[in-house]
């Protein structure tokens, strides 16, 4: 039994189960590979380095 699908936003790589990002409002792909778990953005190196102005998983890398 599959679980759900995770999908990762092309646009800001949030990754969540729908065929448009919550955050951003673009297309997300099931391409993707690796993530990151913000917990606590502010203090977050890679989230500041990827831009990323909220917690959640973010993919490495989105196709
Ligand atoms: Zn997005």
């Amino acid at each position: 039994m599959a679980g759900p699908v995770l999908k990762a936003c092309k646009g800001c790589n949030f990754i969540s189960e729908a065929d448009i990002c919550p955050r951003c409002g673009e297309q997300t792909s099931r391409e993707w590979q690796g993530y990151v778990a913000v917990v606590d953005f502010e203090k977050s190196e890679i989230a500041q380095r990827m831009g990323i102005t909220a917690n959640g998983r973010y993919a490495l890398k989105v196709r």
